[in-house]
C-alpha cells in the first residue's frame, strides 16, 4: 500500500483539512509555505493521467474550494496549484495528489521560472496536432 492509502486507511497520521467519502486534504509536512495542502482522492491511482475524467473532474472542484478557504483564512495574497506528474517533474509519491501552496510574497520560498523559448512552435504544434 502506497504511503497516501496508509494516510487514508488511518495506519499513518495526518493533519486533515478536509475529508468527505472520496476526497482527503491533509497539510504537506514540508510546509513549503504557511498552509500548504495536498488535495487527494481516496481511491488510487499513480496520476492523474490515470483518473477517470469525472473523477479528476471531481477532485479539482475540491480544490477549488479548500484553496479559497486557506487563502482567505490564511491571509494569502494568493496561491499555486501544482500536480506533480511523473519522477522526471518532480513525483516522489505516486497516488495522484494537488499541492495547494498559499503565497505570501512574490520573495518568499517558491519558485518556478520560465526560460525563453529555444524551439520551433510550429514543429511542437504539430507533433501535439497530429493524428
Ligand atoms: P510530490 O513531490 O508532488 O509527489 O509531493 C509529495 C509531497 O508529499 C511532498 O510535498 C511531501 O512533503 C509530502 N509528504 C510526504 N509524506 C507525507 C506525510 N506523511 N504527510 C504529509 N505530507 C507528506
Ligand atoms: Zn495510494
Amino acid at each position: 500500500m502506497c504511503i497516501f492509502c496508509k494516510i487514508i486507511e488511518g495506519e499513518i497520521p495526518s493533519r486533515k483539512v478536509y475529508e468527505d467519502d472520496d476526497i482527503l486534504a491533509i497539510l504537506d509536512i514540508s510546509q513549503t509555505t504557511m498552509g500548504h495542502t495536498l488535495v487527494m482522492p481516496k481511491k488510487h491511482y499513480d496520476d492523474f493521467l490515470q483518473m477517470p475524467e469525472n473523477e479528476f473532474g471531481a477532485l479539482m472542484e475540491k480544490v477549488q474550494q479548500i484553496a479559497d478557504q486557506i487563502v482567505k483564512r490564511m491571509n494569502a495574497k494568493g496561491c499555486n496549484i501544482l500536480i506533480n506528474t511523473g519522477e522526471t517533474a518532480g513525483q516522489t509519491v505516486r497516488h495522484v495528489h494537488v499541492h495547494i501552496i498559499p503565497r505570501y510574497d512574490e520573495n518568499d520560498t517558491v519558485s518556478f521560472s520560465f526560460t525563453e523559448n529555444q524551439y520551433d512552435l510550429d514543429e511542437i504544434l504539430k507533433k501535439i496536432k497530429e493524428n
